[in-house]
């Protein structure tokens, strides 16, 4: 991407507490020739992964209020946050996914971007251990999963705790067996049954899987700040819609697969509707539901 557009030697502000502009610089400067500037104030008043605080809003405007955040703190017009919610996927339960999103706001022309994917290869899980659970095969397997030590673990005393404890305690950031054995116990010996719940820790300084993802993000939200709108010259424009309909190839009917995109422009009304990107222009009559039922 040559550095060209609306953003070229502008300043943008993340508002990040886990280190996100190391992934989202490279896109910014390369592909918009504008420089991130870091706010890291505190986001932890709108909730966190780890659940001492609960998330009140949507992720959506949980990442729009951390960048507003980031404006008012530097007084800068243009702004970037990003927000990760990790759960069961919505069709396939057993399936854990990821949903990062990337807002981009720009004061100056009134403009709010998001961005957005679903992952699923996302290391999104928790379970309930004892100490002398440590050699056991089964935990040794769960944490090659969830890809420990690569990727850490939080550790917090499961279910009722002692009287007068400090039933509270949660340790994050766990990157090594050393770690995470001191920690079992610590969290064992608060608990009354004994037992530790461990999480993965999902903040991104912590999960090089939900960086890369970022980064993806990052790419994709700088492509789309490049295109400009062809009625009002708005940066922005870009895929709003999928619209399926794809007709078969044997008897024409309509399947549930995409016919064509929809284009809009984040500031004014003007869409577009374009063909699909491979160009497609046929379903196969395995999708269709006169011919394959
Ligand atoms: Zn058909
Ligand atoms: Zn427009």
């Amino acid at each position: 991407m040559a550095p060209a557009g609306p953003y070229a030697g502008r300043r943008v502000c993340l508002t990040t507490l886990h280190g996100k502009e190391k992934v989202l610089a490279r896109p910014f400067r390369h592909g918009l020739a504008a420089e991130l500037q870091v706010c890291g104030c505190d986001t932890d008043q709108l909730g966190t992964f780890s659940g001492e605080i609960e998330r009140a809003d949507d992720p959506i405007t949980t990442c729009r209020r951390k960048a507003e955040l980031g404006l008012a703190a530097t007084g800068l017009p243009l702004g970037l946050a990003s927000e990760g919610s990790f759960g069961p996927h919505p069709a396939v339960p057993l399936l854990p996914v990821g949903q990062e999103v990337l807002v981009f706001l720009d004061r100056e022309r009134q403009l709010t971007l998001v961005e957005q994917r679903l992952e699923l290869r996302t290391a999104f899980a928790s379970r309930v251990v004892a100490p002398s659970d440590l050699q056991d095969q089964d935990l040794l397997r769960w944490l090659h999963q969830v890809q420990f030590p690569s990727h850490a673990l939080i550790a917090r005393p499961h279910g009722s705790s002692h009287p007068g404890s400090r039933s509270d305690l949660c340790i994050k950031a766990i990157r090594s067996e050393t770690a995470l054995a001191a920690a079992i116990a610590r969290c064992a010996a608060l608990s009354a049954d004994g037992t530790v719940r461990l999480d993965t820790d999902m903040r991104a300084h912590c999960n090089p899987t939900r960086m890369a993802s970022i980064r993806r993000l990052g790419f994709q939200l700088v492509r789309r700040l490049r295109q400009l709108c062809p009625a009002c010259g708005a940066p922005g424009w870009g895929r709003v819609e999928l619209i399926p309909g794809l007709p078969c190839r044997c008897c024409g009917t309509s399947t549930a697969l995409v016919a064509q995109e929809r284009w809009g422009c984040a500031a004014c009304p003007h869409t577009e509707l374009r063909p699909r990107r491979d160009g497609r222009t046929v379903a196969d009559p395995g999708h269709c539901p006169w011919c394959n039922p």
